[in-house]
């Protein structure tokens, strides 16, 4: 009889904590999960403080700026495909800017860290952080600007 009261009591002690527990990058479940020290070890330092720290890179810093090779923009964390060539346009910002992603593998959330609502974009697989969206980009196709650290990205070029 005692083990049983201890039982329901330890799952009582169980339920509660967890469902105290609040959503975080952390906690979220992304299909691509790895610790603090293994994204640390096997970024550069970057790249984690883009990727892991939602950190935004030097404007005109980036090597893929100018870049307007044929291709597809994958993660630096876990490769998927992220952004086309055929999107990336000249934005003026100083970071890598598309009109669109590939959809379903970015995926959208608030931030307010400069005060002001703006749409923080992340990867869907690994949860890694890319940059944000604005609704100032190119009128003809989509007015959206995807205002990306090109440290976020792998630049793939197609074959031929
Ligand atoms: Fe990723």
């Amino acid at each position: 009889m005692k083990t049983i009261y201890l039982s329901i009591f330890l799952l009582f002690i169980g339920c509660k904590g967890k469902s105290q527990e609040k959503p975080t990058m952390e906690s979220t479940t992304f299909e691509v999960q790895k610790t603090d020290a293994e994204w640390r070890a096997e970024l550069s330092d970057l790249q984690y403080y883009v990727l892991r720290k939602a950190g935004t890179e030097p404007a005109w810093s980036s090597g893929l700026l100018e870049n307007k090779k044929k291709g597809v923009y994958v993660c630096a964390g876990c490769n998927i495909e992220l952004f086309k060539s055929e999107h990336k346009y000249d934005s003026g910002s100083g970071w890598p800017s598309f009109d669109r992603e590939i959809e379903g593998n970015v995926a959208f959330d608030e931030d307010y860290n400069i005060g002001v609502k703006r749409i923080e974009e992340h990867c869907a697989v690994c949860g890694g952080h890319l940059g944000h969206v604005f609704n100032d980009g190119p009128r003809e196709t989509t007015g959206e600007r995807h205002c990306i650290n090109g440290a976020a990205l792998k630049f793939i070029p197609s074959a031929q």
